[in-house]
């Protein structure tokens, strides 16, 4: 009973392709959703190739979801047709464990349901992402998106906003801190916003020259440019927190030589092994800290986006017909992104 326009991968190597596909009918804590915007993550491209392992095709991705209620379950309160609200990352938890009743849905100790490639808790099917018309999808994992931000370019912080907010919160990222952001893609950008909004020193750490004018145009303060070992060297010791953005396995060693005593570097693109391997020296000598971090809960997702409107934080996006998704995805391999792609929704109905 295929019953949404979506656009799946079927295979590690098919690219993204129309396909149709089945959005269950209102539970009674469900949000049935039409979907106006939904960013493009570099998630969404690992998932499709399957770069982590494990992905589960059909693959339909997307997890900055924008659009309207379009109706609501029985047992729904929070929400009504004509809201506009949003999706991230997580459409469902156990709700019970220590991290839910927290608020910390994304540590959930029986493991969250993703978007999408996830197994719906009642049925058993493969969850499917915003990259669709449609999406239904309980109330719990729904925020309301505020009324001053515009709903294209807020849908990326649905993703890249909640998950550089949420790092810089808990490590209480503030004035008098110095921060390198690495990698000056959708997540680096936001981060540099962010921290900045929060009263950190911010330095973005970027291959790209031809990023500097615009990193500083988005806040930042310095810019070095990290294939040049002697700006490196240069900036020995001098940061508190480095958020580690790069999607891909990078030599640690010279970031951590950046941070001062008691610095934290924090991962949150490398998903896959370290390497080559960090010197332990480097951490010893200077009580340094290796973290790690994964998106944010739902309230702080509410949060990020309250704290958004309020500071007038918004990605810079470029906005993306569906059809040309595949070559979006050779552009964001390449880096080539100015600094999120959004998928108008409207070009999936044309
Ligand atoms: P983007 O592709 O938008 O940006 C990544 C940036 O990293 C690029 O713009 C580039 O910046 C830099 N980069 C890319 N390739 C390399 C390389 N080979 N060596 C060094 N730097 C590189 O990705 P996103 O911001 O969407 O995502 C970043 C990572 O975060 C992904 O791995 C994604 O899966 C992960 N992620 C993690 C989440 C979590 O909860 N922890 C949530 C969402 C995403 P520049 O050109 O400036 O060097
Ligand atoms: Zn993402």
């Amino acid at each position: 009973m295929a019953n949404t326009k979506a656009y799946a991968a079927t295979s590690a190597d098919s690219g993204l392709a129309a396909y149709a596909i089945d959005r269950r009918e209102l539970r009674a804590d469900d949000v049935a959703i039409e979907i106006d915007y939904c960013g493009v993550c570099h998630s969404d491209l690992h998932t499709v190739e399957n770069d982590w392992g494990g992905s589960k095709y059909p693959v339909v991705p997307g997890h900055e979801i924008i659009g309207r209620v379009t109706a609501v379950g029985s047992g729904v309160t929070h929400y009504k047709e004509g809201d506009m609200v949003g999706v991230g990352c997580m459409v469902d938890s156990c709700r019970t464990c220590s991290a839910c009743e927290s608020g910390l849905e994304q540590y959930c100790l029986d493991g969250s349901t993703m978007t999408y490639g996830g197994f719906d808790r009642h049925d058993g099917s493969i969850t499917h992402g915003g990259y669709s018309e449609r999406i239904v999808v309980s109330e719990r994992f729904v925020v309301r998106i505020p009324e001053n931000l515009d709903p294209a370019s807020a849908a990326p912080i649905l993703c890249a906003g909640i998950t550089t907010y949420s790092p810089l919160k808990h490590f209480n990222v503030g004035k008098g801190h110095k921060v390198g952001v690495l990698g000056m893609g959708g997540l680096g950008h936001m981060g540099v916003k962010i921290a900045k909004a929060l009263g950190a020193e911010v330095t973005i750490f970027t291959r790209s020259e031809a990023k500097v004018a615009e990193a500083k145009k988005q806040g930042a303060d310095h810019v070095i440019i990290s294939t040049d070992p002697e700006q490196m060297k240069a900036a020995k010791g001098s940061f508190d927190y480095l958020l580690d953005t790069i999607p891909v396995a990078h030599d640690l060693n010279p970031y951590l030589n950046c941070l001062s005593y008691d610095g934290t570097h924090i991962l949150v693109g490398l998903l896959t092994p370290i390497e080559p391997a960090v010197q332990a020296g480097l951490l010893v000598t200077k009580r340094r800290v290796i973290a790690g971090s994964l998106i944010g809960g739902m309230p702080e997702t509410q949060e990020v986006l309250d704290f958004c409107a309020e500071h007038d934080i918004t990605c810079d996006v470029e906005m993306l017909d569906i059809r040309h998704i595949n070559e979006a995805y050779e552009r964001m391999k390449k880096g080539d992104v100015k600094y999120r792609f959004v998928i108008d929704m409207k070009t999936l109905k044309d």
